[in-house]
């Protein structure tokens, strides 16, 4: 996997691919000051049924992860 994404936070040039895992239902995003709805709101990050994966990248220098939109 080829990677050209500069880290937003620090601006390194190189962010090692990777992935996000979690288990059933998933992993997802959510603001802060959503309110109190748990894990019933949010953006899914992972997809999958039993795996719940999801590319990320992360910069090695500042631990910054970035998960980049899913394609397809
Ligand atoms: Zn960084």
């Amino acid at each position: 996997m080829d990677t050209d994404v500069t880290c937003p936070i620090c601006s390194t040039p190189s962010m090692t691919p990777g992935e996000i895992v979690g288990r059933s239902p998933g992993v997802k995003f959510k603001e802060h000051g959503g309110g109190l709805l748990g894990d019933l709101t949010g953006v899914p990050i992972t997809t999958g049924v039993f795996n719940h994966s999801a590319p990320a990248l992360r910069c090695g220098s500042c631990g910054t992860v970035v998960v980049p939109p899913a394609r397809g």
